[in-house]
């Protein structure tokens, strides 16, 4: 197979982003942010709202990383269910985290009506197809609990995911009616601009190289200039460097790979998620795929490659595509794009202050449009004055994964193995 071009479809059909310049003389802000994605970008909006000076710093330009890059399917809540959240933090924290995670969507399409990003929003759901009965099994403990605390969800037959997704691949699922899409560029250059027109700045091409302790906050250093803040929240995610190494170490990155199909011929696009819905399944490599605003179905899954895929994992989106989608077969491949997903080894997002005044939000396990947004928000609050034990989030100690220098060859490993694992169970052995 050629090389293929890597591209992704969300740079051709998202609006420009706003110009920003590198930061290229010493500044100071009453809260500096190191990362410019959702994570930063939240938190950089909701400190601007509540007054306060905030300067972002972006290594590269916005969205060039996971927040530009993701497939945009706004998944509400985590991957534990709200029974084991309450188990695993107590009845008062875990209410907490779980009402936080049930109103995670909600905090995005909020914040893209009333700062008027346009960015292709669709709010008709997010459906779980189950390839399995065991799966089915799991979904309808999970909708019970939800259903409980009266969340929009349901359990689907295999006809209606059938009807619902145009795949005949699955026996059944649930939807989530919080869950919808977003164009996840757009989104994200959407906050981008929503901070400037509120005074925030943001410095892009100004990585910070040093981090250091000055008086009673900290000066953080950039190739052309400097910031000096008495609070910094970290916000680097998948991509955090030896900055902190500590906390680029509590996370495992883990590579995620989309491809986009050419437009779907107009006979068979009122069949294939007419509803506007986006899908994640329940393979143990799952696959998430949805439509976009033009036509395309973008499809993705965990793949194995360090800085560009391999053309085994290529290959393998395409046998995927073809799988769930027969009826595609003969369509091109237009768009192939990839990037990092934190993973966290209890399947949470992380909130630390990694020292006085130095906050960070982390590791959201490739639910970051939702998680990461909220995050955002959360550590606004934080450094707005909450203190942390009412902050919607529980904050917990840094813990590094153990021999985190090999996840790499491990993460390499594994998706070999889930990827066996899936294929065997798809022949019945
Ligand atoms: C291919 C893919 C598909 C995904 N699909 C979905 C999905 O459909 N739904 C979903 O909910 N989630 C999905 N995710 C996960 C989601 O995209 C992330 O969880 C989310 O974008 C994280 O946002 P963030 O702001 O924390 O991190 P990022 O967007 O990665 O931002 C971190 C930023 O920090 C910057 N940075 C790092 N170091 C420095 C430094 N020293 N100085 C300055 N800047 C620095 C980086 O350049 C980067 O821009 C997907 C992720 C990928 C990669």
């Amino acid at each position: 197979m050629p090389a293929v071009a890597l591209q992704s479809l969300w740079s051709v059909t998202a609006p420009a982003g706003p110009k920003c310049a590198p930061l290229a003389a010493p500044r100071s802000a009453q809260v500096a942010i190191i990362g410019g994605g959702y994570t930063g970008l939240s938190a950089a909006l909701h400190l601007a709202q509540g007054g306060r000076n905030v300067m972002v710093l972006e290594s590269r330009d916005i969205g060039e990383c996971a927040s530009g890059l993701n497939g945009g399917q706004v998944i509400p809540g985590v991957k534990h269910d709200p029974d084991t959240l309450e188990k695993l933090f107590g009845a008062a924290m875990g209410q907490r985290l779980v009402d936080t995670v049930a109103s995670a969507a909600d905090v995005v399409f909020d914040l893209i009506e009333r700062l008027r990003i346009s960015c292709e929003a669709t709010r008709t759901g997010w459906i779980q197809p189950a390839t399995s009965e065991a799966a089915l099994q799991e979904q309808a403990l999970r909708v019970q609990q939800w259903q409980r605390r009266g969340a929009a969800m349901e359990m689907l037959s295999r006809a209606q995911v059938a009807q619902l997704t145009g795949s005949t691949r699955y026996c059944g699922g649930l939807i989530d009616r919080r869950g919808g899409t977003v164009q996840p560029l757009s989104y994200v250059r959407g906050l981008a601009r929503a901070l400037l027109q509120l005074g925030g700045e943001i410095y892009t091409g100004s990585p910070a190289l040093q981090l250091m302790r000055e008086g009673s906050g900290y000066r953080i250093e950039t190739p052309g200039g400097s910031v000096r803040a008495p609070l910094v929240i970290v916000a680097t995610n998948a991509y955090t460097g030896t900055l902190t190494d500590a906390l680029r170490r509590s996370v495992v990155p883990v590579p995620s790979f989309q491809v986009a199909t050419a437009p779907i011929p107009p006979s068979l696009r009122a069949t294939i998620l007419p509803g506007g819905q986006s899908a994640s399944d329940t393979w143990r490599l799952l696959r998430y795929f949805r439509v976009d605003a033009s036509g395309r179905l973008v499809m993705g899954s965990r793949g194995t490659f360090a800085a560009a895929p391999t053309t085994r994992t290529v290959r393998h989106h395409y046998r995927a595509v073809r799988e769930i989608y027969p009826q595609l077969a003969g369509l091109g491949f237009e768009y192939h794009w990839g990037g990092f997903v934190a993973m966290t080894q209890d399947h949470l997002p992380h909130l630390h202050e990694l020292a006085p005044g130095l906050l960070a939000g982390l590791g959201y396990n490739g639910r970051g449009v939702a998680m990461a947004t909220v995050m955002g928000r959360v550590l606004a609050q934080w450094a707005l004055g909450t203190p942390p034990q009412e902050l919607a989030f529980p904050v917990t100690p840094l813990r590094t994964v153990p021999l985190h220098a090999l996840s790499g060859i491990g993460v390499r490993a594994m998706i070999q193995y889930l990827r066996l694992a899936d294929a065997l169970a798809r022949t019945g052995i």
